[in-house]
């Protein structure tokens, strides 16, 4: 059972805005509710003031900006972005991630705003923006800010997000030509379940096309936020790649992250996925940004 709290539905989101400063920390901004509402029938959160997001059109939609970049409104439906696939490569990158969020009946509610703010490390949007550079615009009384993904997670459940601040959209640059992205996640059951590892990988080939001049590498599920692994993506960059090389920037990945035993499972088992795939999604980021060619 839920307990009591008013609902309010802006038309803006300087309304929004308004409504959370005057509610102050009995409120919460409310999207699609598949985490919100289950925490509040848990009665893991105690709130006097549901926000809704879901009609502000300034949070709404998948648009490119005259300089390239993809902004995607925090309260899009993931399913809106497994359709707009086609828009760009991005937005193709970005699908694949969203495509595994959950059941369709989940992905027709949960917004990508409330994946990353519910900040849970296993976050299936989380790596796949984090090896695209992504930022998060943040609208907050009378000011706006655009913060590094990177630096958006402060912990399991926590952002950098103020009282009173709103996600407003979430914005991808445009990735050099010939990039090419994955993302692979690993889970007990293969649908309805969240990862217990997810590794995207994203490559540039460099001119002479034996290497990478650009690798990005993020994990999920395997350390307090989901987080980059930067001394692996150093020891492709530059390098003539291979199967074999692959493997080794997965096992400095592991080394880089820091998983947690529980019920699903131990640290190690993780350290270890996280070798492996790494592997696997780096080898398949190469192999597409070769066009398929088999190595
Ligand atoms: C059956 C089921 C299966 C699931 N499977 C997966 C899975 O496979 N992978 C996965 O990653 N997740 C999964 N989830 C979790 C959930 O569906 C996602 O995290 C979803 O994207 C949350 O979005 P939402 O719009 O429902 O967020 P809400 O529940 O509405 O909000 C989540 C949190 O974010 C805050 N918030 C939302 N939008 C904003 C905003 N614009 N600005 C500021 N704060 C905001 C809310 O206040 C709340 O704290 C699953 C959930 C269920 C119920």
């Amino acid at each position: 059972m839920m307990g009591h709290f008013d609902y309010l539905a802006p038309k803006t989101l300087a309304e929004a805005l308004g409504a959370l400063q005057d509610r102050g920390s009995g409120a919460a901004v409310l999207a699609g509710g598949t985490d919100l509402l289950v925490q509040l029938k848990q009665r893991k959160r105690d709130l006097s003031c549901l926000i809704s997001v879901g009609s502000l059109p300034e949070l709404k939609g998948i648009r490119k900006t005259p300089d390239g970049m993809l902004s995607v409104g925090a309260a899009t439906p993931l399913g809106e972005i497994v359709s707009a696939a086609g828009l760009s490569r991005e937005a193709a990158c970005l699908a694949e991630a969203a495509r595994k969020v959950g059941s369709s009946q989940v992905r027709n509610l949960a917004t990508l705003g409330g994946n990353l703010c519910n900040a849970a490390p296993s976050a299936d949007t989380a790596p796949v923006l984090l090896v695209m550079e992504a930022g998060a615009r943040i609208a907050g009384p009378g000011k706006e800010r655009v913060v590094p993904l990177e630096h958006f997670f402060t912990g399991p459940g926590a952002t950098v997000l103020q009282p009173g601040e709103i996600l407003v959209a979430v914005e991808i640059p445009q990735a050099p030509a010939g990039f090419a992205a994955s993302y692979i996640k690993h889970s007990v059951r293969r649908a309805m379940d969240i990862a217990f590892v997810g590794v995207a990988a994203l490559m540039v080939p460099g001119a002479d096309g034996a290497g990478a001049a650009r690798v990005r590498i993020g994990l999920g599920a395997v350390s307090p936020t989901p987080m980059r692994a930067r001394k692996a993506e150093a020891a492709l960059e530059g390098q003539p790649f291979s199967v074999e090389l692959a493997a080794r920037a997965g096992e400095i990945a592991a080394t880089e992250c820091s998983p947690i035993t529980d019920l699903r499972a131990s640290a190690e088992y993780r350290r270890e996925m996280v070798a492996v795939l790494t592997r696997r999604a780096l080898v398949a980021a190469w192999e597409s940004a070769q066009g398929g060619a088999a190595r």
